[in-house]
């Protein structure tokens, strides 16, 4: 593949995170396809094309307050103003349509259409009203306050939502406001994963001597499943190349890409490799990280010009959680045509000390918590790359770059958030 160049592997050299991620980048095209969803079935889906708002909101100047409207002209700011109330409420969805004269102004509630003529709210607590004359004291007041203008949160012909907009509960509250009950949205990207490994036994049966449960695949559906991913589970596949080859063909066929872990470790069986390989242009890559460093990437093609990105990952179960991360996350979402920057990241200070050398991506399994001083974060003891139970005790994944050298106590490191807040 010429865009990913040789595979570094072959000079020995290790490839740095960050270049991993651009070549991922550079070769994946989102899916064309899309579908029309009614909006309560829309949340978390990516939207297809820009929503351009019909009308203006809100469709006209309105109160923002429960009070008196008025001419913003009428105000003193010398002396008290006085204005003769009109024998009538304007309520919301009732406007009033007839002229209040200057020197006069009516009694209005939040929402409710502004009179002609008038731009100016006097909240109800401001105001003493006797005798259907309003006063309010000078200075309380500018002309023009208290109105929401038409057009004032969305312009008639604006763009409401920009295509690739991953849909959030407010976002769907907002095309509702813009009278829309469907959307457009991208379909969703399907993609195939399966385990490999003799080693690997599916939960629920019996462990063979030298066995261990496949705990990979339900990792991984569960970060797919919460990207909104839709996934095609074919199961566990034992190290057997005519087996191998029938799913790889099967995932091809049905999927935009495919998410396998274990098998592409420089002592793992050939085959694995071998069949990747020649089904596509597939890149075994050494990437410069911990854990994980096994990893291959690439298109394979099936019958009929079809095409599925490959994302090996490898067989250790941190790893494999890491690697997904690290390359496969972003990658997927893009493929769904999201156009949102990646998860929110954010930086916390590290409670002790860090061995790290530079010249390798490190991901920790840490816990981020609230401190004094702000957000603090520690790992989450031993971090060796089969240790699943401290990923599940992380909340987060402590990210050291590249070039970082050793951490101080309280220096500031960045983190990955395994939970989004909307
Ligand atoms: P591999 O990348 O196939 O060499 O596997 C590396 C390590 O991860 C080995 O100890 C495997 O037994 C383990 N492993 C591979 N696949 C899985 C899986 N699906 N679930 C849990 N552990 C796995
Ligand atoms: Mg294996």
């Amino acid at each position: 593949m010429a865009e990913l160049g040789p595979s570094p592997l072959a000079s020995g050299d290790e490839l740095p995170v960050d270049a991993a991620r651009a070549a991922i980048a550079a070769v994946l095209r989102p899916v064309q396809g899309q579908e029309r969803l009614p909006l309560a079935q829309a949340l978390g889906r990516v939207l297809a094309a820009d929503v351009v708002s019909p009308i203006a909101v809100p469709a006209h100047d309105n109160s923002a307050m429960d009070g008196y409207a008025l001419h913003g002209a009428d105000l003193r700011d010398d002396a008290p103003t006085v204005l003769q109330a009109e024998p009538a409420t304007v309520f919301a969805g009732a406007p009033y349509t007839a002229a209040v004269p200057r020197g006069g102004c009516i009694r209005i509630m939040t929402g409710a259409v502004m009179p002609p003529g008038l731009d100016t709210v006097v909240p109800i607590e401001l105001c003493s009203v006797s005798d259907g004359r309003v006063s309010l004291k000078p200075g309380v007041l500018k002309p023009g306050e208290n109105r929401r203008k038409r057009g004032e949160d969305l312009a008639e012909g604006g763009v409401a939502l920009p295509a690739g907009r991953v849909l959030r509960p407010a976002d769907l509250g907002l095309l509702a406001s813009l009278g829309f009950d469907q959307v457009n949205v991208k379909r969703r990207v399907r993609v195939a994963l399966f385990s490999t490994g003799d080693e690997v036994q599916q939960p629920g049966r019996p462990l063979a001597p030298g066995q261990i449960y496949d705990s990979n695949r339900y990792s991984l559906m569960g970060a797919m499943q919460r990207l909104g991913l839709e996934v095609i589970d074919l199961g566990l596949v034992p190290d057997d190349p005519a087996l191998l080859r029938a799913t790889v063909d099967r995932a091809i066929a049905e999927a935009d890409a495919v998410v396998t872990s274990g098998g592409v470790s420089m002592g793992d069986a050939d085959h694995t490799r071998e069949l990747l390989a020649a089904r596509g242009e597939v890149s075994f890559w050494k990437v410069a990280m911990r854990p994980g460093r096994p990893f291959a990437f690439g298109p394979l093609h099936g019958e009929g010009g079809k095409t599925a990105y490959l994302f090996a990952l490898p067989g250790n179960p941190v790893a494999a959680i890491v690697t997904f991360y690290a390359f496969a996350r972003d990658a997927l979402m893009a493929l769904a045509g999201s156009a949102e920057p990646a998860a929110p990241r954010l930086m916390a200070a590290s409670a002790v000390p860090i061995r790290k050398r530079p010249g390798r991506t490190e991901f920790q399994r840490a816990i981020v918590s609230r401190g004094a001083q702000g957000w603090e974060v520690r790992t989450t003891g031993a971090q060796g790359a089969g240790i699943l139970r401290s990923m599940a005790e992380a909340n987060a994944l402590m990210v050291l770059p590249h070039a970082q050298g050793p951490v101080a106590a309280g220096e500031p490191v960045e983190v990955w958030l395994f939970d989004g807040l909307v």
